[in-house]
């Protein structure tokens, strides 16, 4: 039996993640592939440079996204530049 403690599901569509307790609320690949605008159009977040930075923008037109909030089947989530690289995605409790 492993211990509740290190059990960790996405919060969209409760499939196992792997635990990390800095982001308890961190969405899947899956989820994260879906994320959208509050007005539904697709979004992609990105570093901005191998060191880091945090950009988003709309997939299909090609423009700057400005804002981390976005939406993943409906529940408002925010995107954030991951501690130790690449972009991270939670929900908004
Ligand atoms: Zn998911």
């Amino acid at each position: 039996m492993t211990t509740a403690s290190n059990d960790q599901f996405c919060p969209i569509c409760d499939v196992p993640v792997a635990p990390m307790a800095r982001y308890p609320r961190y969405v899947c690949a899956a989820c994260a592939a879906k994320v959208v605008a509050p007005d539904g159009r697709p979004l992609r977040f990105f570093n901005l440079s191998l060191s880091g930075g945090f950009g988003a923008k709309y997939v299909a037109q090609d423009e700057p996204y400005d804002s981390s909030i976005c939406y993943i089947d409906g529940v408002r989530c925010f995107a954030d530049e991951a501690r130790f690289g690449g972009i991270v995605i939670q929900t908004v409790s």
